[in-house]
């Protein structure tokens, strides 16, 4: 065959095969432009797993009218504007494809109020952009995808049971609700509220996200910081006396991303050492913040990975906060545990 350039929906459906894999990969997108927009209170909810339709509702900036129709094109963005901006980022997003993808495999209206003006939408049906009509939110933003992979059969196939999708939606909204506690989030599927965080802090809105899934009592879990060095550190930490068998709950952020980096999930479970019998894990949730010129994310689309320029002195910040300030914990849960 000879070459030639793909057909714009074809090229565009490849493309957003690498970011939107499931109804949690919009689900996180959606999101993360929410949070973008310094909102406080976020309400997500799916039907039939996200599968019939995801709605994200925020009340934050919103989007000018004339900003409508851009917003949802191939790196379109107001996040950044040079390739060094990618280092001084504030912001969740900055790669300008999410909407474009998400619009490429589903339809998405984007409905959006900015500032005083009349809100209006917009629907961009499987790559197919239609005009600009009046009508939206009272405030803030609301994102509607229905009929995700319809067009693409090949992609619905993978897809796992619809209460499964919906379960990884909610969890994906716990995840990045840990690291933005002073906002509030609700989740609904098929009507019914799974989820109602109120804005609060951070040890609080972990315990919250914790109650929904795990028994633990709050009291053994620790509070550990460190702004000692060139980055800080927190963590919510559980005490020696509860454990568990698997890694699952030892999470990483970094500056607000959750992060998949086995080295310093490994760094928490040596700080523990011998403070816990073999082959046994810690809940941990550790935040770690760092000058953004130290770090990149523009590694792979979905951002779960990170390269970070001094790693080996943040691990070994890792271990050294958790071994010291766990043991020194201890007396006063024996003491407490006596009483
Ligand atoms: P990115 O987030 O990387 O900029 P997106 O495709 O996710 O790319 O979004 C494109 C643009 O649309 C954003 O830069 C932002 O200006 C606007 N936008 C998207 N969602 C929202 C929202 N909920 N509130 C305000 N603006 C939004
Ligand atoms: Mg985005």
């Amino acid at each position: 065959m000879k070459i030639h350039v793909l057909d714009s929906i074809v090229a565009q459906r490849i493309a957003a095969g690498e970011v939107i894999e499931r109804p949690s990969s919009v689900m996180r997108e959606l999101l993360d432009n929410a949070l973008d927009a310094h909102s406080t209170s976020i309400i997500a909810s799916v039907t039939e797993g996200g599968l019939e339709e995801i709605t994200v509702i925020d009340n934050g900036e919103g989007i000018a009218s004339e900003d409508l129709p851009l917003c949802c094109e191939s790196h379109a963005t107001s996040k950044v504007t040079s390739f060094e901006d990618l280092y001084h980022l504030d912001t969740m997003g900055f790669r300008g494809e999410a909407l474009y993808s998400i619009a490429a495999v589903s339809s998405i209206t984007i409905s959006s109020r900015f500032l005083q003006n009349d809100a209006f939408s917009i629907t961009i049906d499987n790559g197919r952009k239609q005009a600009v009509v009046p009508g939206g939110p009272s405030e803030g933003t609301k994102v509607t995808v229905s009929g995700l992979f319809k067009e693409v059969p090949a992609r619905r196939q993978f897809l796992k049971r619809p209460s499964t999708e919906a379960t990884m939606c909610k969890n994906l909204l716990i995840e990045k609700s840990l690291a933005f506690p002073d906002r509030s989030f609700k989740f609904y599927s098929d009507g019914q509220l799974k989820l109602d965080l109120r804005a609060t802090d951070k040890k609080q809105r972990i315990l919250d996200a914790l109650s929904t899934s795990q028994n633990i009592v709050p009291s053994e879990m620790l509070e550990l910081f460190d702004n000692a060095g060139r980055f800080s550190l927190y963590a919510l930490a559980s005490s020696p006396a509860i454990f568990r068998s698997d890694r699952s709950h030892i999470k990483i952020y970094v500056n607000e991303r959750p992060v998949e980096e086995y080295s310093l999930v490994q760094a928490v479970s040596y700080g523990y050492g011998e403070l816990l019998p073999g082959g046994s894990f810690p809940y941990c949730y550790l935040f770690i913040t760092v000058d953004p010129t130290l770090v990149d994310f523009n590694i792979h689309p979905t951002k779960r990975e990170v390269k970070l320029r001094n790693k080996a002195e943040i691990h070994h910040q890792v271990v050294a906060m958790i071994s010291t300030q766990i043991k020194r914990t201890i007396p006063r849960l024996v003491k407490e545990r006596e009483e």
